[in-house]
């Protein structure tokens, strides 16, 4: 019989002891526990990854919201299917063709943001102690699903053009030789959160020839693709491979992730697994947000206001380049990206991002540091800046402050040694629950 706990028990020690065995990886992330401090109004942050809906055009939504509940509220207000509403999926086909993709409607399943699109698929794939190949640094959101799972995370290197195909092919044997099952490779080919970086066309072809020798289905999350500012976007690994590779995307980036619709473009066969398991999930995604997000498509011209959401991140992106040229201690580094949010900056060696992060905030800068990218600890030594929400003069301000940061801790570190640091820290005040794990 289940004792529940009594009053005066301690309820969190003996609600501890019922959780699964699955639960023990799911521990708070880095970005939840600073985003409480970090979006105080004095604090620039430079850490979470919220898209900038400001140059949304809300009277558009508006009508076009207002229109749907007249023509099809009865619809729009029940549930629907669980594989996700039929016209938006035709739509997301259009939406997708734009990197090159020919796929059919009834190979994709609308879900509940693409994180819920990796919770599914990690959900009908993988097992405890099962093998999911990650890029270093990878997406903390999708390493907190994988976690979860009880999934083992390998990372591969990467380099300025993304993946490294001799990295891949050594971390594929090293795991074959332990024995272990890889599932599959999860890799963010465009514009990469954390690392900024994109994979090249070449390098495209050499990871989707590693995967077909070696049998690895690829999970290839594309949220940021069509958000470059210097050029049309690569064709996805799926353009070139229909069999092995899920395809996620999101309309969280291109227009509003409070709607949180995404889907996931399967392979046939895999295709009805994910309905499932999306209806034991939830049913089926909401139908409000998707017949929105259709009007939205059918009414406005979407193609022309990522256009316009483009320019703003690009400016944004090059505030963030001067600024970091401008200030940084030339002891830095840090990549250029070509679309997306983020930079990755590599710090001075022997500077720990984590341990500089309480000193950083109460300068009034905020970042996340690399580690949160790690299921292993590895990436103390870098953190990861997004350039996607502040103004360009905000932008500037902040790296100006993490500089300031970055000196002192540079000339801590000359003047008491690397151990004395420590004792140097600063209290943490960022503990407090947050909603940003992007
Ligand atoms: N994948 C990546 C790489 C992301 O950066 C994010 C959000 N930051 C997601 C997936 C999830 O996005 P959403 O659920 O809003 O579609």
């Amino acid at each position: 019989m289940i004792e529940f706990p009594s009053a005066d028990s301690t309820r969190l020690d003996s609600y501890v002891d019922r959780y699964a065995a699955r639960t023990h990886g799911m521990t708070a992330s880095e970005i939840r526990a600073l985003f409480a401090v970090a979006s105080r109004p004095e604090v620039v942050s430079l850490a979470g990854g919220m898209p900038n809906i400001s140059g949304l055009p809300l009277d558009v939504v508006g009508s076009a919201i207002s229109n749907l509940l007249q023509a099809k509220g009865e619809v729009a207000l029940q549930y629907g299917s669980g594989q996700g509403d039929p016209v938006l999926r035709e739509q997301i086909c259009a939406v997708m063709r734009l990197e090159g993709i020919e796929a059919h409607p009834d190979d994709l399943v609308v879900t509940v943001g693409s994180q819920q699109a990796v919770d599914l698929v990690t959900r009908i794939f993988c097992d405890p102690g099962d093998v999911v190949l990650c890029e270093a640094p990878s997406y903390v959101g999708a390493l907190g699903v994988f976690k979860a799972f009880q999934c083992e995370v390998v990372h591969v290197a990467m380099d300025a053009h993304g993946l490294v195909p001799e990295h891949l092919r050594e971390a594929i044997a090293a795991v074959k030789a332990a024995g272990k099952r890889i599932k599959f490779l999860y890799t963010i080919p465009n514009f990469h959160n954390p690392a900024g970086v994109t994979l090249s066309a070449a390098r495209r072809a050499e990871v989707l020839d590693i995967a077909r020798a070696e049998d690895i289905l690829i999970l290839e999350d594309n949220p940021y693709g069509l958000l470059g500012f210097d050029s049309d976007p690569l064709p996805a690994l799926r353009a070139h491979e229909a069999e092995g590779v899920i395809y996620l995307g999101s309309f969280s980036k291109t227009f509003s992730p409070g709607m949180r619709v995404g889907w996931a473009l399967a392979p046939h066969a895999v295709r009805e697994k994910l309905v499932l398991a999306q209806e034991a999930a939830t049913l089926c995604p909401p139908s409000f947000s998707q017949m929105a997000i259709s009007t939205y498509l059918h009414q406005h011209d979407w193609q022309g206001q990522i256009k316009q959401m483009r320019e703003m991140y690009r400016e944004r992106r090059d505030a963030m380049m001067t600024a970091l040229a401008d200030f940084m201690p030339a002891s830095c580094s840090w990549n250029r990206p070509e679309g997306g949010f983020f930079v990755w900056l590599t710090l001075p060696p022997g500077i720990d991002g984590k341990a500089m992060l309480p000193r950083a905030v109460t300068a009034r800068v905020a970042y996340v540091p690399g580690t949160a990218f790690f299921a292993d600890g590895f990436g103390s030594n870098a953190i990861r800046l997004s350039f996607c929400y502040p103004p360009p003069e905000r932008i500037r301000e902040g790296v100006r402050r993490l500089a300031g940061v970055l000196e002192a801790e540079m000339e801590l570190r000359t003047t008491f040694g690397a151990t004395s640091l420590s004792s140097h820290r600063a209290r943490s005040e960022y503990d407090a629950p947050s909603t940003d794990l992007s």
